[in-house]
């Protein structure tokens, strides 16, 4: 059997277990990587993807970040994978990811921002309703709402950037519930996606309290601003760069 990933840390966020394992950081298998993102984050894209077959020992959100560790997810690399229980946190927040353009198809329209731009959520779901699939999407909307009140912006499907590389316009969630003759993602969750953006606000800080965050340096070379975050991290591990 395949040896389970084992973490480096795990944090908790909005009750949700995130497993920190960073492909950046771990590549035995030397696959692709993103590259560190350029720009601010613009929010937050949500995907599903299916259930596997796993041992009883692991979740599903191990098991396909193993997957990905052992090249076998092509070339989609996330930020997160969403389960029942936990999520695992594959890439760092100030990575881009892979994940919103349409195999084959050049990318003319900029859906590329989808992945240069947002953070990856997959999550993982067999139906709209079983009690585990709810469960999943619970924790995915947790770490959404987690997410938009750490880094801002909007929420966004697979569809939505799809629309775009179409030449689509229309407001975020007009777009994000446009069919595009491609993509149907995140097919469990879009058909009910008031409902999900409903859960999502509900985990929404509520607190009316402001966010206090704390600068610990200002760099003119992003390279060395990298370079101390990375520092920063091993106690800090939500630490984040933001270009002002
Ligand atoms: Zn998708």
């Amino acid at each position: 059997m395949a040896a389970i990933l084992i973490p480096d840390n795990v944090i908790s966020c909005n009750g949700v277990g995130i497993n920190c394992y960073m492909i950046t950081n771990h590549n035995p298998n030397k696959i692709s990587l993103p590259s560190v993102r350029e720009g601010d984050c613009i929010g937050v894209t949500i995907h599903n993807t299916n259930r596997v077959n796993i041992s009883a020992n692991t979740t599903q959100a191990e098991q396909y970040t193993r997957a990905t560790v052992n090249g076998n997810m092509g070339t989609v690399r996330v930020h997160f994978y969403v389960d029942d229980k936990c999520a695992w946190q594959n890439l760092p927040l100030n990575f881009q990811s892979w994940h919103a353009g349409q195999s084959g198809k050049a990318d003319k329209n900029g859906s590329e921002k989808g992945n240069s731009c947002t953070i990856s959520i997959e999550c993982i779901m067999d139906s709209v309703s079983g009690e585990v699939d709810l469960k999943a999407r619970d924790n995915a909307a947790r770490l959404a709402a987690w997410l938009l009140d750490s880094y801002g912006g909007e929420l966004y499907t697979h569809n939505y950037w799809c629309n775009i590389r179409n030449g689509r316009t229309g407001t975020v969630d007009e777009l994000n519930m446009l069919d595009d003759g491609y993509k149907n993602c995140p097919v469990f969750i879009r058909p009910k996606w008031e409902e999900f953006k409903e859960l999502v606000e509900s985990y929404r800080n509520k607190t009316g309290q402001a966010r206090y965050f704390v600068q610990v340096g200002a760099f003119a070379s992003r390279e060395n601003a990298e370079n101390y975050l990375a520092e920063v991290k091993k106690d800090y591990p939500e630490a984040f760069i933001k270009k002002a």
